[in-house]
């Protein structure tokens, strides 16, 4: 079918999670806020060991009630609000804005190394940058932009999309229709029905047909606890990214 837009998801979509396991997640968020607290060591706002078991607590416990607070009501708490909240919180040193962004880099740093483009999803994209008048975004439930921002320009993807978003940026995440009607306004386009959504779970699906884009399921190999089940007639299904070549015209 011919389309003017094609809006794709990040995570098992276009990249994968090199030894992808719950524990390798928790395990990169663990030395990722290692590194942080490294930093707030360094400028001195942690400056002893009872406070850093304090500060370490209470971030890790935020973090997660804000995850599940975020999957709910599909507003996203970005992890540099999280370390403004909890230094406020334990009434430490105020920092510029600047800082609190540099403490999310590191604390993501060790997810930024695991995550790792599909073998084919280069090769998809440079085939749809041929096509003529098809605009390309990113779309990502992440709560730190910049992570997207470095693994897209890390692997010389960043080319190829005329608009990334994420839900950290916009405040609202996937499968909420406004982050996708966001997107196509940035994307400069105004027909959803001329756009396809191509995602790898519910969020994608749901949320692009919600919006009224056409909807494209990129199966994936790993089941995720909780998956939800996709309650949206006559989406298009592949197995693999480079098969959305023989949907697209
Ligand atoms: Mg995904």
């Amino acid at each position: 079918m011919k389309i003017d837009g094609l809006i794709f998801d990040f995570g098992f979509t276009l990249f994968e999670f090199r030894n992808a396991s719950i524990e390798t997640y928790f395990e990169c968020f663990r030395k990722g806020l290692r590194k942080s607290i490294e930093k707030l060591k360094e400028t001195n706002i942690l400056n002893n060991e009872e406070i850093i078991k304090q500060f370490s607590k209470l971030f890790k416990k935020k973090r997660t009630q804000y995850f599940k607070q975020s999957l709910k009501t599909k507003k996203e708490f970005p992890t540099s609000n999280v370390f403004e909240l909890v230094l406020d919180e334990l009434n430490l040193e105020k920092v510029n804005r600047e800082i609190y962004f540099e403490l999310a880099d590191l604390y993501h740093s060790y997810e930024e190394k695991e995550w790792v483009p599909f073998k084919n999803t280069k090769d998809t994209l440079e085939k749809l940058s041929n096509f003529k008048n098809l605009k390309m975004a990113v779309l990502s439930n992440h709560p730190h932009h910049m992570t997207i921002i470095n693994l897209l320009k890390k692997y010389d993807l960043m080319e190829f999309f005329n608009v990334v978003v994420t839900s950290a940026e916009f405040g609202k995440r996937k499968p909420d229709p406004d982050i996708f009607l966001y997107t196509l306004k940035k994307m400069g386009l105004e027909k959803p029905e001329t756009c396809m959504v191509c995602g790898d779970e519910h969020a994608d699906i749901v949320g692009g047909d919600r919006a009224g884009l056409q909807t494209i399921l990129c199966k994936r190999m790993l089941r995720f606890p909780f998956e939800r089940e996709i309650n949206v007639p006559n989406y298009i299904k592949v197995n693999d990214i480079s098969e959305i070549l023989n949907h697209i015209h």
